[in-house]
């Protein structure tokens, strides 16, 4: 088994794949699906030999870029992504775009995550090339390796070698998930002579640094020990994820709601902070809940912030700031 991406490089490099001037290059969009699954398209497209470039932080340019290319509706993470994909649209002979439709049984992602190949090809008017996973494990697994097919045959490369490529590069991302819940598990790290504060919202929000305002390293710097869903495990947070038996259909959603009623319950957590981005639809129910359940059931305080595109960011920590003094 691989256990870094320098051996998944051995293993291209043996397959003979790495010797061409002319392979194509993979572009990688830091957004949405990037913040939990980077280990694994990462690793794929550097198994099966091709380079790839990822794109660089969200920043004002990128943002600029997302927010000319899509309707004034779409969430801001989407326009974002879009941002991502036209800065790589001339360093990249193909952009990875996977179709997520559902990544377990009776749990569908956002709608905005089914179409985003389709959404960004429409949108940037055709201009880039699109590579395509496409995962429907509620449905039809099927569809994964005929879409594996397909990029076998773009690429040029043997579809054996891309299903062994895409297994392998599963088992490294299942490996490295394994590691970090171990050291990082919240009942383990809790330090009880720290002020404790749970960050909440969509990875690709809370992790993206221009996005969320660098919120988490603001809060480490005030020596505020911080939590996210991560640090919870996938047990505990089904468990918890009332009010629908561990089912949100939305996985977002699960994780998010998981994760606020497993903070709640522990009296050690000084406060909760959910980071949403305007025009989210999945969270503008399941923050309604969370709220609902936190005035009936728990004492924790709790922080709701939407940022947007215009979103300034002293406005921004003045609430940040106002809600540490409140938690003392
Ligand atoms: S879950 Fe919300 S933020 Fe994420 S893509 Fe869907 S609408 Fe946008």
């Amino acid at each position: 088994m691989l256990t870094s991406l320098a051996d998944a490089g051995k293993l291209a490099y043996d397959k003979g794949y790495c010797n061409s001037q002319a392979l194509p290059v993979i572009g990688i969009p830091k957004g949405l699906f990037y913040y939990e699954h980077r280990v694994l398209w990462e690793s794929f497209f550097k198994i099966l030999g091709f380079p790839v470039v990822v794109s660089e932080d969200t920043n004002k340019e990128i943002l600029d870029y997302g927010i000319i290319h899509c309707s004034n509706e779409t969430c801001l993470p989407v326009k974002v992504f879009h941002g991502h994909v036209y800065s790589l649209k001339d360093k990249a002979d193909y952009i990875f775009i996977p179709r997520y439709t559902s990544l377990d049984k009776n749990e569908y992602t956002c709608p905005k995550f089914c179409g985003l190949p389709d959404m960004a090809l429409l949108n940037l008017k055709n201009r880039i090339k699109v590579l395509e996973v496409k995962l429907h494990i509620d449905k039809d697994t099927g569809l994964t390796f005929e879409s594996l097919k397909e990029i076998a045959k773009t690429l040029g490369v043997s579809y054996h070698d891309t299903v062994e490529a895409f297994r392998t590069a599963l088992e490294l991302f299942h490996e490295k998930k394994r590691e970090f819940s171990r050291v990082n598990c919240y009942n383990q790290v809790r330090d009880l002579n720290k002020r404790a504060v749970s960050v909440l919202g969509h990875p690709y929000v809370i992790y993206d640094s221009y996005l969320s305002m660098k919120l988490i390293k603001k809060l480490k710097e005030k020596d505020i020990d911080v939590y996210t869903p991560v640090n919870l495990d996938h047990e505990t947070k089904r468990h918890n994820a009332y009010p629908y038996q561990g089912r949100a259909f939305w996985e977002v959603g699960f994780e998010n709601l998981g994760s606020a009623f497993t903070y709640a319950q522990d009296k050690n957590m000084n406060g909760i902070i959910y980071l949403s981005p305007f025009a989210c639809g999945v969270d503008a129910f399941i923050i309604e809940y969370i709220e609902r359940r936190f005035k009936d059931c728990y004492k924790v305080p709790f922080l709701k912030l939407i940022i947007d595109e215009h979103t300034g960011e002293a406005g921004f920590d003045t609430r940040v700031e106002a809600f540490l003094d409140m938690i003392g």
